[in-house]
């Protein structure tokens, strides 16, 4: 069943949003060559409790951070480390989530590090702008498989490939809520979309082939191919008034 929050509960997750959003703007300082994932991480935690937030992600089915940090081959889910370090050239992948007043917020990007080819970067321009024309569908009467449509025409436009192992998914009282919400498929099927609906988005997309798999961590997946992956996410509010991105300022 997919949860439609009302104005009331759209208000405390814009909040929880703003916070992520000002992360956001932290981690384009802080991360630098030289810095542990795991400092990243403990940084980000402490900014989010210096906000009356919680983390969303640290002890969700045992995940053991706040931050997940996926460099270069990782796509999705890499655990912060003493041992990791951030390297000039690197391509940061940092997914993060809190709550505020029992409603979660998640967002991710990808951060490149120093100079990175060309080709990388456009890399990150593509799948940054999947998920812009992904939020765009976010309105009344688009189908949910719309935005799914969204995100892999772009995507395969330009010769890269979506994952299709991780997909996003509706949000609010849960980290996790129905509908998910798939990087691919035709357009015009699914639930119809409607003002109250949340959805955090949330592209990931690789310069090979979409396989992918988990290291031996239990967490970490990583392509399989070792091509380069990119990830990008929002969490969107479906309203009267069009999408309104929660986690942007
Ligand atoms: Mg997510």
């Amino acid at each position: 069943m997919i949860v439609l929050k009302s104005a009331r509960e759209i208000e405390i997750m814009r909040r929880a949003g703003s916070v992520l959003a000002d992360v956001v703007e932290r981690l384009r300082e802080i991360v630098t060559p030289g810095i542990s994932t795991l400092e990243i991480d403990e940084d980000v935690e402490t900014f989010i409790a210096s906000r009356g937030a919680q983390p969303a992600f640290k002890g969700y089915r045992g995940f053991p951070a706040t931050v997940c940090v996926s460099i270069n081959d990782e796509v999705v889910h890499g655990i912060p480390s003493a041992q990791r370090r951030i390297k000039e050239g690197d391509i940061v992948g940092l997914d993060l989530g809190c709550i505020v007043d029992g409603y979660y917020a998640d967002c991710a990007f990808t951060l490149p590090i120093g100079e990175i080819p060309a080709d990388v970067q456009r890399l990150l321009d593509v799948t940054r702008e999947s998920l812009e024309r992904a939020i765009a569908e976010c309105r009344r009467g688009r189908r949910l498989s719309d935005v799914s449509h969204a995100v892999q025409s772009h995507v395969e436009t330009h010769g890269f490939s979506v994952v299709r192992a991780f997909v996003g998914h509706g949000i609010g009282r849960a980290l996790h809520e129905e509908p998910q919400v798939p990087n691919f498929g035709e357009p015009g099927r699914g639930p119809e979309l409607r003002p109250g609906m949340v959805l955090a988005i949330e592209p990931m997309v690789t310069m090979g082939s979409w396989e992918v798999t988990i290291l031996d961590d239990g967490w970490t997946a990583v392509t399989r191919d070792g091509s380069l992956a990119a990830h990008f996410e929002h969490t969107i509010a479906v309203t009267e008034h069009g999408p309104e991105v929660l986690t942007r300022r």
